[in-house]
């Protein structure tokens, strides 16, 4: 605050509230700098991940040839439908071509999802289907590709007609895996719902057999026009239970009484299984009934191939009984415990955090005894104990998921408190106090009286490195390099122990430097704490770091439009 009668040389100081303000605002762009880092990360993630999935590769070139003898290159996946330009030499488009993945990739046939190819004439009609790959058992992928009306079933075909489903040719052995590729191109080309196999409602006639008042289903229950609870109908498909009989699951129904502790009667609603295997079960249900009657209790405690006997239809008759029990085994289960929002281990964890800020931003942050009893305190409870440190491998597995639901609350607050209060304090409070890695340092440094320092060229020199690797670390990820983040920092080690190599080195080598040179990692190699430096450095005044900062992550944000 200006005195009054007080001459001054400068520019008088700038008032409380205005350098408060200025405190804040810096404090806002230095955090708002590594969200905008953090999401343009995410972004580029999403972005490559969808490119995976659309480009067309050098094989897709080969087969592309094959129907389109002038192709010389593949266009990127363009438009609403992302479908590739086929180029001649010259550059112009002799036809298009797309695969069927992602929108295939839930559709699974026995075992696993196929890609097909499917090329087009320049008049985007099909000119031939090809399978690129296919995590569906070998003996049926080998059965359709071997018959020759399968994939040519769509030769012809203008691209607007696909997203239709229609009644697609199904090769007979391999009708999961025929049926599955069908499905997949379909929803390649806009047809929804088809990874789901038992599509559609229980029809009201299908309930009334078992509950003749029933007016409506609730979920599971089965209502009477009064909204009296009639009974429980289950079914397989939307439990999740998929037993296999001969070739496929069914969709098996199964009505329990009010008390929910007697079977009404049982039915298949559908199946992926083979005729006449499934007619013959599905009659079986419904003319002898085997289960009506039946207790819960009796039902599970059923054994294989003694309820539904269907001869000749075996392994589908069994596939329902199993089916059945592992309805009721999910139905009755007991609820799953939620696991206590804080155990023992995260209260302590936090009380550690909390006592740590305490020292750091308290009246006693400056005596020795107190900052080495809790360096010690931190070397046990938070590193040898807890394992509990933040870093680039945390960091940017959050930022390349675009979240960071799921981690526990105690990492959640350590790296809060790590970021907040170096921009909102100016204090580093998470490297001066609580980090393990840097206390083990700091304790370690009181073994020798005599420290080196290093010449102040070297030092500035070498005060680089932790940046250095830091832009190395992030521009990895940017650009979708699979490096192990975790082996760059030492922290692992503290929780893991010694497994990987180079984390071993990093540890080691920084604590043995930290003896003779005072927190030697610290200074000279941790990526984590040049950010914690960056937030905390010149409160309130901006610094050519913070141009330079801005600048890295602007460029950051063009990282989708890198070649
Ligand atoms: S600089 Fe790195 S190792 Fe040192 S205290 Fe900070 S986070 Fe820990």
């Amino acid at each position: 605050m200006k005195t009054p009668g007080r001459t001054t040389a400068g520019p008088p100081p700038a008032p409380d509230s205005g350098r408060r303000g200025k405190r804040v605002l810096l404090a806002v762009y230095r955090l708002g700098l590594l969200a905008a880092a953090f999401f343009a990360l995410h972004f580029t993630t999403v972005r490559r991940e969808a490119g995976k999935d659309a480009a067309l590769d050098e094989r897709a070139l080969a087969v592309v040839k094959s129907y389109l003898p002038a192709a010389v290159s593949l266009g990127p996946p363009e438009g609403d439908d992302r479908v590739s330009a086929v180029l001649d030499a010259r550059g112009e488009p002799v036809g298009w071509a797309a695969q069927t993945f992602p929108e295939a990739r839930p559709v699974t046939g026995y075992a696993g999802p196929s890609n097909l190819l499917v090329v087009f004439d320049l008049a985007r009609r099909v000119a031939g289907v090809t399978l690129l790959g296919s995590a569906d058992t070998s003996g049926h992928v080998a059965k359709v590709v071997k018959d020759p009306d399968f994939l040519s079933q769509w030769n012809g075909r203008p691209q607007a007609s696909l997203g239709a489903a229609g009644e697609p040719r199904i090769v007979s052995g391999a009708s999961l895996t025929s049926e599955a590729m069908a499905r997949g191109l379909a929803a390649r080309f806009g047809a929804a719902g088809m990874d789901q196999w038992f599509p559609g409602e229980v029809p009201l006639e299908t309930l009334r057999e078992w509950f003749p008042g029933a007016a409506s289903l609730a979920g599971t229950r089965v209502l009477a026009a009064d909204g009296g609870m009639l009974g429980t109908l289950l079914r397989s498909s939307r439990m999740g239970v998929s037993v296999r009989g001969f070739q496929g699951a069914s969709d098996v129904l199964l009505a329990l009484d009010a008390e929910g502790r007697k079977i009404v009667g049982a039915a298949m609603q559908g199946s992926r299984d083979n005729e006449p295997y499934i007619t013959d079960v599905r009659d079986s249900l419904l003319y002898d009934q085997p289960f009506a009657g039946m207790t819960v209790d009796d039902a599970l405690a059923l054994e294989s191939g003694t309820a539904v006997l269907v001869s000749g239809a075996s392994r589908t008759a069994e596939s329902v009984e199993e089916t059945v029990k592992e309805m009721l085994r999910r139905h009755f289960a007991p609820p799953p415990v939620e696991p206590p929002l804080l155990g023992p281990r995260d209260g302590v964890a936090l009380a550690w955090i909390a006592a740590g800020l305490v020292v750091g931003l308290g009246p006693w942050r400056g005596r020795k005894r107190v900052r080495t009893t809790f360096a010690v305190i931190s070397v046990a409870a938070g590193g040898l104990w807890l394992g509990l440190m933040t870093g680039q491998d945390q960091w940017i597995k959050w930022s390349m998921r675009g979240s960071a639901a799921g981690t526990a609350l105690p990492l959640l607050a350590l790296t809060a408190a790590a970021l907040l209060i170096p921009a909102a304090f100016g204090k580093n409070v998470y490297c001066a106090h609580v980090c393990p890695h840097g206390a083990a340092q700091q304790l370690l440094g009181h073994l020798r009286k005599r420290r080196f320092a290093l010449p102040p060229k070297l030092h500035r020199a070498l005060g680089g490195l932790p940046w250095l690797t830091l832009g190395l670390l992030w521009l990895l990820a940017f650009l979708g390099l699979g490096f192990p983040f975790a082996d760059a920092e030492p922290f692992e080690v503290w929780s893991t122990g010694f497994v990987a190599l180079l984390p071993v080195v990093i540890f080691a080598g920084g604590l043995i430097a930290a003896v003779f040179l005072p927190q030697a990692y610290c200074h000279y190699g941790c990526p984590t704490g040049a950010v914690l430096k960056f937030l905390a450095s010149s409160p309130g005044r901006w610094t050519r770091r913070d141009g330079i900062a801005g600048a890295v992550v602007a460029l950051a944000w063009l990282a989708p439009f890198w070649p």
